[in-house]
């Protein structure tokens, strides 16, 4: 009698975004642990899917891709490789010096990365100006030479006499750009995004967000000429010029990661939603998932959990012995949600003159930083993909409102958004309400993880977790981070890496995103900076 081949090994992953799909993705490649993903929505990518409303694509929150790890750049290319020249004609606006020689034609194959140029603008004061902002004549004059003024007595004043101890978000602003330029560019979109006035903010949001940016990076990044791929090391986040966007949008880069994941022989339950992860003896034996039905699956004594779901929710889930101070903490932590309103719009010849060239306003998003607009931002998804639209000579509009599950904003019907984003699109000019045909209304919970809440205890949860034995939290919620795709897919990799190497402590995932040059230190000196 043949002796059975002992049981593979398994490993539950929680959700099916970027992070969930890079551990899957990794583990096939690079073990013979078999992923099984638990996803609550009917469809992959996360936040980072593409939704598609009859056709036009919508981006929640318009993601690029751009990346300061040469791994993570070289990963997404062995999907979709980046675009080459568009043959039919050679003055297609498709085509740019900074296509790959010998990539794919876009029009053709639609796997594939479009190169885009960023363009983004603040609207305030009745105006646009240009974001990031240049230290152009344009601007000042725009700002009228009063306000200029002002703007640089207060720069040169915080520059001298810089608030310490910097307790808010408000300070690290303030000794960043001095009062006067953040009062105009900064605070109200900022208070917009978080629904709290920034001395409410914890300064951390700062140096998460825009890390190492100041006024001198800006204005020497203004006399640089731009890069031109998506591997943008020296470039701070918030400059990003160029960058790659598949075809159809983000989504369309992860479901051909599912595709293969399934090829590979990984499983992928969607619509499932994790109920219960029991932990005992320091170890999860036990995950379930229900379905909407209320039908049960069961996964015993999985041998490792890799969770990207919020950590809020996993601390309801959590089953054993959990210290109080560890549940509760988990359990405030605080989140910010996202309303996507979809308008198409009827255009005239001014808005679109060729369909694949960038429509009027060119920005692939607007700052909508005017007091008395509600909304937050604007997409024009025909230039972050011409490919978005089903009819490429209409509009294709997205606008952004940041809200609290529950709120006053949160709670007003879909009909309702669209009246009110109907009428603050027409405020600003961008398009008047006789031009939208058709509208939608797209809801992301826990869009932002906040740094507000039970987060003062965020140290006492990691370490928690890190005592939990096969529980590797990854991702932007998993982790409760402010992580783009490439931090939360690294966050993967580095939980796999210590999966399969017990000697690389799985404490590294909390180390990506932290340290600005992460991904430049060999593992080596990674363990030998460890602590513990
Ligand atoms: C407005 C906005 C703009 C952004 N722009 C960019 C950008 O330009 N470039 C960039 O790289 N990144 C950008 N990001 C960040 C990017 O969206 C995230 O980094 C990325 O999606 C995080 O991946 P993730 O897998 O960790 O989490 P998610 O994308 O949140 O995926 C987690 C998955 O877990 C599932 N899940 C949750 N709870 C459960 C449960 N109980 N049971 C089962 N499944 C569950 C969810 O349904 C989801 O599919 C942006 C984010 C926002 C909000």
């Amino acid at each position: 009698m043949c002796p059975s081949p002992p049981p593979k090994k398994y490993a539950i992953i929680i959700g099916a975004g970027p992070a969930g799909l890079t551990a899957a993705y990794e583990l096939l490649t690079r073990s013979d642990i078999i992923p099984i993903i638990i996803e609550r929505d009917s469809q992959v990518g996360g936040i980072s899917k593409t939704v598609n409303y009859r056709g036009n694509r919508i981006d929640i929150g318009g993601h690029r891709f751009f990346s300061k790890s040469a791994q993570i750049v070289t990963w997404w290319e062995k999907f979709f490789p980046v675009q080459g020249q568009v043959a039919s004609s050679p003055d297609n606006p498709l085509n740019s010096p900074f296509n790959c020689t010998g990539g794919p034609d876009p029009e053709i194959q639609d796997r594939v990365f479009l190169v885009r140029k960023r363009i983004s603008r603040i609207y305030f004061l009745k105006q646009f100006f240009a974001y990031p902002l240049r230290p152009t004549f344009e601007l000042f004059h725009s700002l009228g030479w009063g306000r200029t003024l002002r703007i640089l007595r207060d720069y040169l004043t915080s520059r001298a006499n810089p608030i310490t101890p910097v307790l808010s978000l408000e300070d690290f602003f303030i000794n960043r750009f001095g009062k006067h330029l953040y009062q105009t560019f900064f605070k109200e979109y900022t208070e917009k995004l978080w629904g709290v006035p920034c001395n409410q903010i914890k300064p951390e949001w700062g140096a998460q967000r825009i890390k190492g940016l100041s006024l001198r990076k800006v204005f020497l990044h203004s006399l640089r000429r731009q890069t031109d791929d998506a591997l943008q090391a020296k470039t701070e986040t918030s400059l990003i010029e160029r960058f790659h966007y598949p075809k159809f949008g983000p989504g369309q880069l992860w479901e051909a990661v599912a595709e293969e994941i399934l090829k590979l022989g990984g499983t992928i339950h969607l619509n499932h939603s994790i109920s219960k992860i029991q932990i005992e003896s320091n170890n999860v034996t036990h995950v379930a998932a229900l379905d909407k039905q209320g039908n049960q699956l069961d996964f015993p004594e999985p041998d490792h959990v890799i969770t990207s779901m919020p950590l809020k929710d996993l601390f309801h889930c959590a089953i054993g012995n959990i210290p109080d101070e560890v549940r509760n903490s988990a359990t405030s932590l605080e989140y910010r949600d996202f309303l996507t309103v979809g308008l198409l719009c009827q255009t005239n010849d001014m808005q679109i003159k060729n369909p694949l060239e960038r429509v009027d306003p060119p920005d692939n998003w607007l700052y909508i930083q005017e007091p008395n607009v509600k909304m937050g931002r604007v997409q024009i998804f025909n230039n972050w993909s011409p490919f978005m639209v089903a009819d490429p000579t209409k509009l294709w509009l997205g606008l952004e409102y940041f809200a609290t599950e529950g709120d006053s904003l949160w709670s007003l019907s879909d009909e309702e958004l669209i009246k009110l984003g109907t009428k603050e699109i027409e405020d600003i000019g961008v398009v008047n309400r006789l031009q939208i045909e058709d509208a939608t209304v797209i809801r992301q919970t826990k869009a932002y993880p906040s740094y507000a809440g039970g987060y003062e205890n965020i140290e006492m949860i990691r370490a928690f977790l890190n005592s939990i034995s096969n529980i590797y939290p990854v991702g932007r919620n998993g982790a409760h981070r402010y992580n783009n795709q490439d931090h939360s897919m690294l966050s993967s990799m580095a939980a796999v890496d210590s999966i399969l190497n017990p000697s690389i402590p799985k404490s590294n995932i909390w180390r990506v995103n932290a340290e600005q040059e992460y991904h430049e230190m060999t593992r080596a000196a990674i363990q030998s900076n460890e602590d513990n």
